[in-house]
């Protein structure tokens, strides 16, 4: 209920917007969506919406080596997922022809030429403000130059097109950018039909002109290039479109960019772009993390312009909020060192058919509860007991430990007897714990938690991921569930009482044992 009235108080005050607003989410197909995604598509979604206006889905493909179909078909997917749909779903490929013919429109008026200085010395003469030689060439020579770098020549694929803006703008993004160059990969959509592809600089403002979006949402470390965006537009006549910048979104310990996480990726540091211990939309649902939560989290950082390095555990802790009254409850005790408990007193083996599955919300439905006369235990619980002890065995009642087997009182307990005290008032006792009788199905379970894949808080641009990996970041431990655990299946999310929240990520079968991931509430355990 907050959170839904927090989602509908955003105005950003755009200018403009009589005649309409057209937002646009243009991701490039080289990788997974993911979590700083996710916020740029839900804003463009929603400032589309409060505008009454429409949003385009925009696939920005036009660097063929990085771009691939699985990548557009599941950026796809995830944003199905979010509840993100476009009214419109655009590619940049789909200008190809447009956007060549603007090219040779801007040789055409002395604004582009054509360049083959190495990328090296491009780089030193951009930095030192210095002109290409190749600056002053003729229009006709240009025209020609282009002409060979679309048939990819042997000349051609020597050059690039720069756009002539400026040899020594303060703002570096001025200095006649690189806006087509040659690439011989084959298109996931166009094959080998072309040869040459406009760069991102070139291709976004005018695709957002002719696709007629009014307001282009970027994300504020393009601010420098915002006059460059502005600068292609002019330079050929063509609609303004207005730019608002929002803050990227971080967090700590986490990379979010694609070709840090491809890099993850290819050296096998992952099991693939949906691990758990993944920022991507599929790794953190696949942590445990619902579709509510991230859509919480995401609009209550709203479009504000701060650039913060955020901490995992606050989307944890609203994620908890979210599943804690409806995950099913259960048991596990950890299989290492478990200790097998005699009862006396207890009456032969028993089982109750509908214990609630959450005792505040009986709609989640009932399971089966089985009582006996040997009952497993946590040794860490066994351990804390003493002669004549009242605990209480949660869901069953009182018991008083009437012996306890072990080798010295620092070892580890081997075996201990209880009394049933079913009178005793479990409001007295300071222990309640969990504990399953042997006589029903039990189920072997493997419950796995993660830790941050890297090992710097906030790493910098000229860091090398490679000397900050975290060399330890999975956890298994074996466990020992009640049976009803047996029907729980894959996604489904559900608390092991007294160890927290699992989301299973394999369901137990015959042979098979289940496995369910740890998910974190931000409380001190380890984070994503
Ligand atoms: P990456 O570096 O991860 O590849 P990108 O910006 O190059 O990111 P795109 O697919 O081009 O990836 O991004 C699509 C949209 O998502 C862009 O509008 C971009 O500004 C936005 N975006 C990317 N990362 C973040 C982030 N961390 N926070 C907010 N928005 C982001
Ligand atoms: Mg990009
Ligand atoms: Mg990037």
């Amino acid at each position: 209920k907050k959170a839904k009235s927090k989602e509908t108080n955003y105005d950003i005050g755009l200018m403009d917007i009589e005649k309409g607003v057209v937002t646009r989410f243009p991701p490039e197909p080289s990788g997974y969506l993911h979590i700083g995604h996710a916020k740029a598509a839900m804003l463009n979604q929603y400032f589309a919406q409060h505008y009454n206006g429409t949003m385009i889905v925009r696939f920005d493909d036009t660097n063929p080596t990085k771009e691939k179909q699985e990548f557009q078909d599941s950026i796809l997917q995830d944003l199905e997922l979010l509840g993100i749909r476009g009214d419109k779903i655009t590619y940049t490929s789909d200008h190809f022809d447009a956007l060549y013919d603007l090219a040779i429109e801007m040789i055409k008026r002395g604004k582009a030429y054509c360049d083959d200085t190495t990328q090296e010395q491009m780089r030193a003469e951009r930095m030192d403000g210095i002109a290409s030689k190749n600056r002053d060439r003729s229009v006709e020579e240009n025209i020609k130059i282009f002409g060979e770098m679309a048939q990819a020549t042997e000349v051609g694929v020597k050059n690039c097109l720069r756009a002539k803006i400026s040899i020594d703008d303060p703002n570096k993004a001025m200095r006649d950018p690189v806006i087509y160059r040659c690439n011989p990969s084959a298109h996931h959509r166009t094959g080998e039909k072309y040869k040459v592809y406009p760069t991102y600089d070139f291709a976004c403002p005018l695709v957002d002109s002719i696709e007629g979006v009014t307001h282009a949402l970027r994300t504020i470390e393009y601010r420098d290039r915002n006059p460059q965006y502005w600068w292609m537009l002019e330079a050929l006549g063509m609609r303004k479109v207005h730019v608002w910048d929002f803050a990227r979104l971080n967090f700590i310990k986490t990379l979010l960019s694609k070709r840090k996480l491809t890099w993850f990726v290819q050296q096998g540091l992952v099991w693939g772009w949906d691990d758990p211990r993944f920022p991507t939309v599929r790794g953190i649902r696949r942590r445990g993390m619902t579709i509510e939560a991230l859509r919480q989290f995401i609009l209550a950082q709203g479009p504000s312009k701060n650039v913060v390095n955020l901490d995992w555990t606050i989307i944890w802790a609203g994620n908890k909020k979210v599943i804690d009254p409806i995950a099913p409850r259960h048991t596990a005790i950890i299989e290492k060192s478990h200790v097998r408990a005699t009862i006396t007193g207890a009456p032969s083996p028993a089982v109750c058919e509908d214990k609630p599955k959450h005792k505040k919300n009986p709609a989640i439905g009932t399971k089966k509860t089985y009582f006996g006369s040997t009952i497993l235990l946590d040794q860490a619980d066994a351990r804390s007991f003493s002669i004549n002890e009242e605990i209480t065995l949660m869901d069953w009642g009182n018991a008083i430990i009437t012996s306890i087997e072990r080798a010295s009182p620092e070892s580890d307990v081997t075996s201990l007897t209880l009394r049933l005290h079913l009178e005793g008032d479990f409001k007295k006792t300071e222990k309640k714990v969990t504990w399953l009788a042997t006589e029903q199905s039990l189920v072997p379970v493997e419950l796995v938690d993660f830790d941050y894949l890297i090992t710097k808080d906030k790493l910098e641009e000229e860091d090398d991921v490679a000397n900050f990996i975290n060399k330890e970041t999975e956890f298994r431990e074996d466990a020992i569930a009640d049976e009803n655990v047996g029907d729980v299946k894959v996604d489904d999310i559900i608390q092991f009482e007294r160890k927290g929240y699992y989301r299973c990520d394999r369901a137990a079968a015959e042979g098979v044992k289940a496995v369910f991931f740890s998910i974190p509430t931000g409380k001190g355990e380890k984070p994503t």
